[in-house]
C-alpha cells in the first residue's frame, strides 16, 4: 500500500529525483518554477516516488517524475504523471511539455516528441552543450485539449481551421490505419453502409424507432432481441409490436429475470431496500445470445447494467431507450438545464 500527498518538503524529493538520474541538484528550497510537488510514501513513510510540476516561461512543464526502481512496474510513475497533468489542466493549460531521457515512457501516455528547433526554451537541457550532440534526450508534449473543447468541428465539413490541440492535425496514423482496416471486416462495412444510407436518405425524416425499422430491414436481420428494464415492460411491449409488424421476429429478457437477490453476488445487502433482486445484464445477455438474436436493442438498462450487458452480448446492440427516472429518460436535459434552473450539476463533490 501506498499514499500520495501533496508536499512542501523539497529536499528527499531532490534526492530522489538526482539519485533516479535527473538533473536536479540537491537542495532544502524548491525551485522558483515549481508549482506543485507530489510524493509517494509506502505504509512505512519511505519516500518511493515524487513528481514536480512546474511553469517556465509560460509553459506548463512536467519538471520531474521518478519511482523507486524497486517499486517501478506499479503504476505508480503513472498515477504522478495523470495527477501533474491534471493540475496543469484546471490551472488553464491546453498543452504541458516535458523533457524526457525516456520517451518511450511517457508515449504510452500520449505524449508526443516535438523537434527540438519548434519547441519553446522549457528546459536547462536546451541550454546544454551536449544537448543533441552526446546527449539526445527528447522534448515531448502532450495537448490536454481534445475534441470536447474544441468549438469549430473542422472535421465536419473541413471550411474552418483545425485548433492547434487537433485530434485530426496530431492523428497517430498507426491508429488511424488500424481503425480503417477493420471496416474490410464484413459484418463492419455492412453497418456503416446501412447506417450512412439511413442516415443520408432519412436526415430528420424518421425517428430512432423508425430508423431501427429500417435499420433491420437493410441488415436483413430477422430475429430482435429487447433487453429490457423490468420498469420499461411496457414501452418494450410497443415496440415489439411495431418489430412484429415489419415482419420481425421478436424475443425479450427483462433485467429482474431469473430473480437473483442482490446479495448473492456481493452487492451491499442494504440496496435491497428499493427491490431484493438484482437487474442481471449478464443473463440478458446470454439468454439473448443463446436464442441466436441476429441484433440487440436495450431499453432503458440502468448506467453500468447496460456496460455490462454491451459486454458480453455476441450479437450487435443499439440504444432505443436511455433510461433517466428523473427526467423521463430524456438525459440530456440536464446538459441543456446546466446554466440555469438546473446549475446545481455543474458543482463538484
Ligand atoms: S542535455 Fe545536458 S543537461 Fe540535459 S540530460 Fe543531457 S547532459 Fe544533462
Ligand atoms: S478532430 Fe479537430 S476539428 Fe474535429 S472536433 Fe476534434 S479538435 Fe475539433
Amino acid at each position: 500500500m501506498y499514499k500520495i500527498i501533496e508536499t512542501k518538503d523539497y529536499e528527499p524529493l531532490s534526492v530522489l529525483f538526482h539519485d533516479n538520474g535527473l538533473e536536479v541538484k540537491i537542495c532544502k528550497e524548491i525551485p522558483d518554477t515549481a508549482l506543485k510537488l507530489w510524493k509517494c510514501e509506502d505504509e512505512n513513510g519511505d519516500l518511493i516516488a515524487a513528481c514536480q510540476l512546474g511553469k517556465r516561461r509560460g509553459y506548463f512543464v512536467l519538471e520531474s517524475l521518478a519511482v523507486d526502481p524497486a517499486y517501478r512496474g506499479d503504476g505508480l510513475g503513472g498515477k504522478l504523471l495523470r495527477l501533474a497533468e491534471k493540475e496543469a489542466f484546471l490551472r488553464g493549460a491546453k498543452e504541458i511539455w516535458l523533457v524526457a531521457k525516456v520517451p518511450e515512457y511517457y508515449k504510452r501516455f500520449a505524449w508526443k516528441t516535438v523537434p527540438s528547433a519548434e519547441a519553446p526554451d522549457i528546459s536547462k537541457c536546451q541550454h546544454c552543450a551536449q544537448f543533441e550532440e552526446t546527449c539526445h534526450p527528447a522534448i515531448m508534449k502532450k495537448y490536454l485539449y481534445s475534441c470536447i473543447h474544441c468549438g469549430v468541428g473542422n472535421c465536419d465539413h473541413m471550411d474552418k481551421k483545425y485548433p492547434d490541440f487537433c485530434l485530426t492535425k496530431h492523428m497517430d496514423p498507426f491508429l488511424k490505419e488500424e481503425a480503417i482496416a477493420l471496416y474490410d471486416n464484413e459484418e463492419n462495412r455492412d453497418i456503416m453502409v446501412a447506417a450512412a444510407q439511413i442516415e443520408y436518405e432519412y436526415y430528420c425524416k424518421m425517428t430512432r424507432v423508425e430508423e431501427t425499422v429500417e435499420f433491420c430491414r437493410r441488415m436483413h436481420y430477422n430475429k430482435i432481441g429487447i433487453a429490457t428494464c423490468v420498469g420499461l415492460l411496457h414501452e418494450a411491449n410497443i415496440f415489439a409490436r411495431i418489430l412484429r409488424n415489419h415482419g420481425l421476429e421478436v424475443t425479450g429478457i427483462a433485467c429482474k429475470a431469473g430473480t437473483v437477490a442482490k446479495h448473492e453476488v456481493g452487492i451491499p445487502v442494504e440496496c435491497e431496500a428499493i427491490g431484493e433482486n438484482m437487474c442481471n445484464p449478464i443473463l440478458q445477455a446470454k439468454k439473448l445470445n443463446a436464442e441466436h438474436t441476429d441484433f440487440n436493442v436495450v431499453i432503458g438498462l440502468c448506467v453500468g447494467h447496460d456496460s455490462l450487458f454491451y459486454k458480453y452480448s455476441q450479437a450487435p446492440v443499439t440504444t432505443l431507450l436511455t433510461k433517466d427516472r428523473v427526467l423521463g429518460h430524456n438525459p440530456v436535459a440536464a446538459l441543456y438545464l446546466s446554466k440555469s434552473y438546473y446549475n446545481k450539476i455543474m458543482e463538484s463533490d
